[in-house]
């Protein structure tokens, strides 16, 4: 807490929205053959209380917009172009690096795919969760840290939580150990919680856990998640916004029952037709044509051009714009007639 109050006294707010705002954000990586332009001009919220799933094929951008959010792609080949990020109403970009390891993990914590990576092997949990208590919440006695440790636990659904707490974590398994990242993370009490493919690695059973976790943390603390997946099955179990990204452009966004039953976007329509049914009826896979396009040499028009077979001449000459369209939607496509909101 004490990290919170200084870091917001000594960077004064910007505004006073609450949760993650970014606006315009472009991160390219210099390469031998010239700047990739990874993310290019994105903007994205996700507010108080909101679960905001962010989609797209492999490459698309999602887990460079996400580190860029806490200003982890700082040194080269990385680098910032432009855009302004926002938490709780300050300035990312303006932090010294002391303010921005005080946000890391205190107000924003993220949440990764491999959670034995995020956990230091040679560590018991209960270690484990000692020193990130020690660097957060500092001043706690050892009968208070034990408190946390059991309630953390506990919150996960490990009722056995002295077992947990004394093993290792080449002693859980893939899940507990997702579990018990996600405990440790919330020891910490976030105003934000990035989760990178938080469940990918994980078998169906503990992935349902693992999501059930999530949401109750989200309604219980009006916690805002940013969710990166390319699970529509995630996206529609648990979030409330869905953001769907593509060759470093965002293509289309909005409430998931409206994108899911009623997508737009020709990429986001077929990112849905991709995904194998729930019975396991489909004779063969539908896949999207093509691959995506040199983020070092992007196409002058829409980046899905050559993917997207509705694609007309304008597609290729000219970048559409993301347009607002009805029911606080927003889709980048030349075909989208406003009028009737359909390609
Ligand atoms: P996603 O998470 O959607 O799968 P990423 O955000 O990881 O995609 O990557 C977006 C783009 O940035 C990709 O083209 C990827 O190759 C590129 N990229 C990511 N990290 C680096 C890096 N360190 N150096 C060069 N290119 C990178
Ligand atoms: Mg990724």
């Amino acid at each position: 807490m004490a990290n919170k109050q200084s870091t917001a006294q000594t960077n004064q707010a910007e505004s006073n929205s609450s949760g993650l705002e970014i606006s315009n954000l472009k991160i390219w990586f210099d390469t031998p053959s010239g700047p990739l332009r990874a993310v290019d001009n994105v903007s994205l919220s996700v507010n108080k209380g909101e679960i905001v799933a962010l989609v797209g094929e492999s490459g698309s951008g999602k887990s460079v917009t996400s580190l860029a959010a806490l200003k982890l792609i700082n040194t080269p080949p990385g680098r910032f172009v432009s855009g302004s990020i926002t938490l709780n109403g300050q300035n990312i970009l303006a932090m010294t690096e002391q303010e921005l390891e005080s946000v890391r993990g205190t107000s924003a914590a993220m949440l990764f795919q491999n959670p034995r990576g995020s956990l230091d092997p040679s560590f018991t949990i209960q270690e484990a969760f000692q020193e990130t208590l020690s660097r957060h919440q500092p001043g706690l006695s050892p009968k208070e840290c034990r408190e946390y440790i059991e309630t953390g636990l506990r919150q996960v659904g490990f009722n056995d939580w002295e077992r947990v707490a004394a093993s290792y974590p080449h002693q859980l398994s893939g899940g507990m150990c997702q579990r018990v990242a996600l405990a440790i993370t919330f020891a910490c009490n976030p105003d934000l919680l990035i989760a990178d493919e938080p469940t990918t690695a994980l078998d169906v059973g503990i992935q349902a856990k693992v999501l059930f976790l999530l949401r109750k943390l989200n309604i219980e603390h009006d916690l805002p998640i940013l969710l990166i997946t390319h699970d529509f099955g995630v996206v529609r179990a648990i979030a409330h916004r869905v953001v769907v990204m593509y060759a470093g452009h965002i293509q289309e966004e909005g409430p998931v029952d409206a994108v899911l039953c009623n997508p737009q976007h020709p990429y986001t329509r077929s990112l849905i037709k991709s995904v194998p049914d729930d019975v396991g009826n489909d004779d063969v896979l539908y896949q999207i044509p093509g691959t995506p396009p040199d983020l070092v040499n992007p196409p002058a028009g829409c980046r899905f051009a050559d993917r997207c077979e509705l694609a007309v001449k304008r597609c290729r000459e000219e970048l559409p714009e993301l347009r607002a369209l009805a029911e606080d939607r927003t889709a980048r496509c030349h075909l989208i007639d406003l009028s009737e909101n359909k390609v």
